[in-house]
């Protein structure tokens, strides 16, 4: 099995509507979403507003039909590219959507997207704490802003080594720090560098773990780690840029779109 980056930005993308900063002139991520490869076939995790055309890199470079999609929370750029399935769109049959009971119940109340349960599009499974899926995925909670759903990461058995996927997450607890220990690889929110980067808001009050905290905390696990989920400001994006270098010469790495672990 593989796994794609088929996304790497937090959920506005870079670059961002209504910003002209020295990334979102240059740089180009779409927001943060994965494939796991099985020969023909391909899970998705998380489906985003640029869905279209990572379906198409997925589609044009695997020769790959999508078999089911899983879900982490409810913001937008984690889900909102679900109403390309629908009848305006691919208009796909059943396809079995993983999520948790609280993000099923707000889709299935709130239009659009309730329109693609009934239609049959989609076919819900619902993703229980811990419970290991058919696909051999196991959801765990974590704490984030959870207006509309809870939030999980995912424990993912990549050929018999154990992935973390955490593209969003308000802070790491104790039990996610044992986790990202536990696991041979863990791809893990990188939304903001550090404090520095939006100067005209309060950061104390925007959640999302700092990288440089992280930088500090795992430096005995680093090749281990891999960021994503990159916002705008993030000087990570910068090709080439200082912060990024020093990152890599600590042995950690930022997923970029199209990268491939197999
Ligand atoms: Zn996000
Ligand atoms: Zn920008
Ligand atoms: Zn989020």
């Amino acid at each position: 099995m593989k796994l794609l980056f088929l996304g790497t930005a937090q959920d506005g993308g870079v670059p961002q509507v209504g910003c002209s900063c020295a990334n979102c002139s240059t740089v180009r991520r779409s927001a943060a979403s994965i494939a796991l490869i099985e020969d023909k076939d391909a899970l998705i995790i998380d489906v985003t507003p640029d869905f279209r055309w990572q379906y198409h890199r997925l589609a044009g470079r695997f020769g790959v039909d999508i078999s089911a999609a899983y879900l982490t929370h409810a913001h937008w750029g984690h889900y909102g590219g679900l109403m390309l399935f629908g009848r305006e769109g691919w208009n796909c049959d059943k396809l079995p959507l993983y999520l948790t009971r609280r993000f099923h119940d707000f889709l299935a109340s709130n239009e659009p997207f309730s329109e693609l349960f009934q239609s049959g599009n989609l076919v819900a499974h619902i993703l229980a704490e811990k419970v290991e899926t058919v696909h051999g995925i196991k959801p765990v909670v974590v704490p984030h802003r959870d207006e509309y759903s809870d939030t999980v990461g995912l424990l993912i058995d990549l050929n018999g080594r154990k992935f973390f996927y955490l593209p969003c997450v308000d802070r790491l607890n104790t039990d996610i720090h044992n986790i990202i220990r536990s696991c041979d690889v863990s791809i893990i929110d990188g939304t903001f560098y550090d404090e520095s980067e939006l100067p005209h808001r309060d950061m104390s009050k925007i959640p999302h773990p700092r990288v440089r905290d992280c930088i500090r905390e795992f430096s005995d696990i680093a090749d281990r780690i891999i960021f994503t989920h990159l916002n705008h400001t993030n000087p990570l994006c910068e090709p080439e840029g200082e912060e990024l270098m020093r990152l890599l010469d600590r042995g950690f790495r930022v997923a970029n779109d199209g990268d491939v672990l197999e």
